[in-house]
């Protein structure tokens, strides 16, 4: 039980619409307590359950499987979500009976020294939209979670690495941390400004940065931060299409966000994944129409994603500022909370989600008929991309990460985030 304080961000509001959307998108697993808890509450199809709809079900097929997850609806919905998208466990027993993974949805907890860090996962639209209550006002119920699901001793665990050998105290790492949050405040497009964030980063790597601490790393950051943003702005950017090879690494990577995980696993497991090693063959040729992953893409071709559809709008360009931001200040793209990444990897790796979504953005709208984005296509491919992000253990393997590492040592990293942000 933690009780360390909290550090919240300042700059989003959420408050649940009821969408629906993450009672359809995940698994949820239950502790022995929330399986008793489900079991005393003795649901039947008096309370609007379908029927022969089992409310909790193996989290495998293996005969000594002991892990329950809730059950879900043919068309994918969990198994207690009504036609008006509320949750039938709320509405009778109250909030505190839900299990704890749709209470805490979509705050995301991480260890920051002697805080706890909060980060929100975007694949809420209420959370993209930035609607609600401001989440700087919700300490006093986000203080009752960590109290309930964070364990003792969390400030015990050290701060992420920066890079593979630079080794940080909290107090430097937390300094690398408003570094790269400052460079996201700053006036330029969100664009020039990633593209900031990776020139000084690299850097920085370069620069065996290790014997630089305290008030002389303040310097140094002071330093390449300045020169980043001196020597890239707007007018000196030449957009290049990115590499053969480059492009080949990241449809890989962009089918890896497009696909629907928590469906496949409801399906027949043989043929669902027979259909992603099929599609997985069509992303690596690139060619003919591209295999729609899920229902909200349309089968269109490769090439017609590959031409300008008018770049980024200022609400769109505010959403990808906003939403980096709180994944930083929110430490929820390194260490602990992405697959134990050193920093530096960990933000090239969440850098890619933007040339991602901006991909999936072109998809939605190709799909209907459309040559220019909306916001509404940016929003919603990025609920699709950040489903995944730091929760897919696809991202954390080696051949994802390796990925990552080509296509920043080639310069198709920065090439592709100015391919199609136009
Ligand atoms: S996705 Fe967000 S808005 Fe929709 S039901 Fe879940 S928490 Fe609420």
């Amino acid at each position: 039980m933690s009780t360390l304080s909290l550090n919240l961000p300042t700059i989003q509001n959420w408050s649940c619409h009821s969408c629906g959307g993450c009672c359809r998108q995940h698994l949820i697993e239950l502790t022995e307590e929330e399986r008793q808890r489900i079991i005393e509450q003795n649901w039947t199809e008096a309370d609007g359950i379908p029927a022969d709809q089992p409310v909790m079900v193996k989290m495998s097929r293996m005969p000594w499987s002991k892990t329950y997850r809730l059950g879900h609806q043919p068309d994918g919905a969990c198994v207690f979500l009504d036609d008006e998208g509320l949750c039938r466990i709320h509405a009778k027993f109250g909030e505190a009976a839900k299990p704890w993974p749709c209470r805490i949805y979509p705050f995301a907890f991480h260890p920051a020294g002697k805080t706890l860090t909060v980060s929100l996962r975007y694949s809420c639209p209420s959370v993209v939209s930035n609607l609600g209550q401001a989440v700087s006002k919700q300490g006093k119920s986000l203080k009752e979670m960590t109290r309930a699901v964070v364990p003792d001793g969390v400030e015990k665990i050290p701060a992420p690495k920066v890079s593979p050998r630079g080794t940080v105290e909290w107090n430097d790492f937390h300094q690398f941390i408003d570094a790269l949050d400052q460079t996201f405040a700053g006036n330029a497009t969100f664009t020039v400004k990633l593209l900031q964030a990776l020139y000084w980063l690299n850097v920085l790597e370069n620069a065996h940065f290790g014997l630089v601490n305290g008030s002389r790393l303040t310097e140094l950051l002071s330093i390449i931060t300045e020169a980043a943003r001196a020597d890239l702005t707007e007018d000196q950017l030449t957009i290049e299409q990115p590499r053969k090879a480059g492009r080949l690494q990241f449809r890989m990577l962009a089918a890896q966000y497009a696909r629907k995980d928590t469906l496949v696993d409801l399906e027949s497991g043989v043929s669902g994944r027979i259909k992603l090693l099929k599609a997985a063959f069509r992303f690596a040729r690139g060619k003919g129409t591209i295999p729609p992953l899920q229902e909200a893409f349309k089968e269109i071709e490769f090439a017609s994603l590959e031409r300008p559809f008018g770049g980024l709008t200022d609400e769109a360009d505010e959403i990808f500022t906003r939403y980096f931001r709180v994944k930083i200040r929110g430490i929820h793209f390194c260490g602990r909370a992405y697959y134990d990444l050193p920093m530096i990897e960990g933000f090239r790796s969440l850098a890619l989600i933007y040339p991602s979504i901006m991909w999936l953005s072109r998809w939605l709208a190709a799909g209907d008929g459309r040559d220019e984005l909306t916001t509404d296509d940016i929003s919603q491919a990025i609920t699709i991309a950040d489903h995944y992000h730091a929760y897919s253990p696809a991202f954390g393997q080696m051949s994802f990460r390796r990925r990552v590492k080509l296509l920043a040592q080639t310069g198709d990293l920065q090439r592709l985030c100015l391919w199609y942000s136009q």
